[in-house]
């Protein structure tokens, strides 16, 4: 691997597709495999949604570099709608995916990347491949895995000078939580203090289930960029779009991404995008696909909580997206007499013995030794099943 890029080289696949491999392998010899690792979502895409990308299918054109007009306006109207926040069609930047348009930001952006742990697998190997400098911030058990506006505070204070951007994902994959209020805006103000950016990585605000998802950006609207997309609340990952919603004050930071989009990606799908439209205008039909979703994953993750914590992991109660990250700290003697000591082992014996196919904590920037996991409540099955039982409890 001489000529390699020396910022590529020693990158691994992720772990989350190793872990996929070696349970299609397994399930091909028979195994039964609950796929409790890949965070996908198990709900199909809205009619309507779908319906608007069949009718669309004959847009063959290229599209603008920045998205259609109709979508970047879309989305504006929908930070508007959701989050009080001003924003307009010019402030939008449509891509391939949230994680494309990550990895430009931190291509295009000069400064360290803050990320708190545990945190998204991707942000720190995309960090690694343009070169960027990482700092990691450790988050505790004790405060749920949040990050605490006295630890970015420490953080910041180091050096003052340096420009940073700083990563915040709530609800929040790898743990289920979220922020309260007081801690977004406790932590609005830290941002200020220092002008840091704020990437806030919500591409699970629509699946917060236990309360009503709020967006930093509503205390800290001159320096925040939304991200989100498609993925997971309309289910669409593989259709990939992903979106930007920057404020007015960091409109160099989105030409500068649109000139490197302009000669990497071009533009995203142009079917998509008409689809998308449908998808962040609302109204009723996605109001009710959303209500059943939230519902559906709210009683599936209330159940995996409750039967971890009776199993004796430490595990905080999950309000949105589809993920739990136990600690299985209190089982040390136990798993230590049968030859476990760390998270990967953990995760392959669990996989090998039980057919469970979870991932490390250690994929998400915890210790090695540290018995942390990531289980996705995402068996398509076992939601369908509930459905058809109707044993999903009515909203109340
Ligand atoms: N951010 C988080 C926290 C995620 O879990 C994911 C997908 O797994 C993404 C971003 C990327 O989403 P996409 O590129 O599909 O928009």
């Amino acid at each position: 691997d001489v000529h390699l890029n020396l910022n590529v080289r020693g990158l691994k696949q992720s772990a989350t597709l190793s872990i996929n491999e070696r349970s299609a392998q397994l399930q091909q010899e028979g195994r039964q495999i609950f796929r409790l690792g890949l965070g996908q979502s198990p709900f199909p895409v809205p009619q309507p949604v779908v319906d608007e990308l069949k009718a669309n299918a004959h847009q063959k054109d290229y599209q603008p570099v920045r998205g259609l007009y109709v979508l970047r306006e879309a989305v504006a109207a929908y930070h508007r709608r959701m989050h009080g926040i001003d924003r307009s069609a010019a402030d939008v930047l449509i891509g391939p995916g949230s994680k494309e348009l990550m990895f430009i930001l931190q291509l295009v952006y000069y400064g360290d990347l803050v990320i708190p742990t545990p945190s998204w697998v991707s942000y720190a190997p995309q960090a690694q491949i343009v070169g960027r400098q990482i700092r990691w911030v450790p988050t505790g058990l004790e405060n749920d895995w949040r990050l605490m506006p006295e630890e970015l505070d420490r953080i910041c204070r180091e050096d003052s000078s340096r420009p940073r951007i700083v990563i915040l994902n709530y609800p929040s994959n790898p743990t289920g939580d979220s922020y309260t209020l007081d801690e977004l805006k406790a932590l609005a103000k830290v941002a200020r203090r220092y002008k840091v950016i704020l990437l806030s990585d919500e591409i699970y605000g629509e699946l917060h289930y236990r309360g009503q998802h709020v967006s930093i950006a509503r205390f800290y609207p001159e320096g925040t960029i939304i991200s989100g997309g498609l993925s997971k609340w309309c289910g669409a990952g593989g259709w990939r779009l992903g979106t930007f919603t920057f404020p007015h004050s960091l409109r160099w930071l989105l030409d500068a991404m649109a000139v490197v989009a302009s000669e990497t990606f071009t533009s995203t799908s142009a079917p998509i995008q008409y689809a998308a439209v449908r998808a962040f205008q609302g109204g009723m039909e996605m109001e009710q696909y959303l209500n059943q979703s939230r519902r559906i994953l709210r009683h599936l993750g209330r159940h995996i909580w409750k039967r971890l914590k009776a199993v004796g992991a430490i595990v905080s109660e999950p309000v949105g997206g589809f993920y739990l990250f136990p600690d299985f700290g209190p089982l040390r003697e136990v798993l230590a007499a049968r030859g476990i000591n760390d998270s990967v082992t953990l995760c392959e014996r669990l996989l090998e013995e039980t057919g469970v196919a979870t991932l490390p904590g250690v994929e998400f920037g915890r210790p090695r030794e540290e018995l942390t996991l990531r289980l996705a409540y995402v068996d398509f099955d076992g939601a369908r099943t509930l459905v058809a039982a109707q044993q999903i409890p009515p909203d109340r």
